[in-house]
């Protein structure tokens, strides 16, 4: 690969012929309480927390991820995406939906031998979380297209079978919360990602597992694990 090749990660407008250039992913832990409880953790609805993954850890649904190395545990953990389209600091809950350009389907695979690990020692969990193709993701469909979205089945199955099957009307902190909350953390810029949690049934991955999932009004993502 050339050293100055310019690189930009984008994932694909549905609808249009356009890329959304990706620049930064944040995600979103604990926001759902059956998930929060399956992790052994108490449900407290104090903040929403966040961790980031590199831009270039998007793999486009379709597509294939590897079973990375260093880990026996691999999570699957379908999510909500966030696509922001404006600028922003400290931007007001009733204000959040206008930076959202638009949402996508994701799953936010998980080291979760390596996180776990990571908690105890008190460690970051860059290694569990933002690791190589560890960022799945559908089209973007925008909002102007779809609406906002604030509730509807969110689903996940391996090899066909039933895994996560939840409602976003289920999370802790919902769509403007996470992003008015994000937004006095970090500016806000057009590119940015949020997914948004994952509700509960999250588990293990296997070499060849046909992983599926969706969000009623949204899309549906298929990756396969090589
Ligand atoms: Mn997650």
């Amino acid at each position: 690969m050339d050293l100055f090749r310019l690189l930009q990660t984008t994932v694909p407008v549905a609808g249009t012929d356009r890329q959304f250039p990706v620049r930064r992913i944040y995600c979103v832990g604990r926001n759902y309480e059956k998930h929060v409880a399956e992790m052994g953790h108490d449900v407290k609805r104090s903040k929403p927390f966040y961790f980031a993954k590199p831009a270039d850890a998007i793999v486009l649904s379709g597509g294939t991820v590897d079973y990375p190395p260093r880990t026996g545990d691999l999570h699957h953990e379908i999510e909500l995406v966030v696509a922001i389209g404006k600028a922003g600091s400290n931007v007001p809950v009733e204000a959040a939906l206008d930076h959202v350009f638009g949402y996508a389907v994701g799953i936010d695979l998980t080291r979760r031998d390596l996180q776990h690990a990571a908690k105890e020692k008190g460690q970051p969990w860059e290694t569990a979380k933002g690791f190589d193709q560890s960022a799945p993701i559908t089209a973007i469909h925008p909002a102007a297209s779809i609406g906002h979205r604030s509730s509807g089945r969110i689903w996940l199955a391996v090899n066909g079978e039933i895994r996560q099957d939840a409602d976003l009307g289920e999370q802790i902190w919902n769509v403007q919360e996470s992003v008015a909350e994000l937004s006095s953390l970090f500016e806000l810029a057009p590119g940015d990602l949020l997914y948004t949690g994952t509700p509960a049934g999250v588990g293990p991955l296997e070499p060849g597992d046909e992983v599926t999932g969706g969000i009623a009004g949204i899309d549906e993502i298929r990756i396969r694990i090589a």
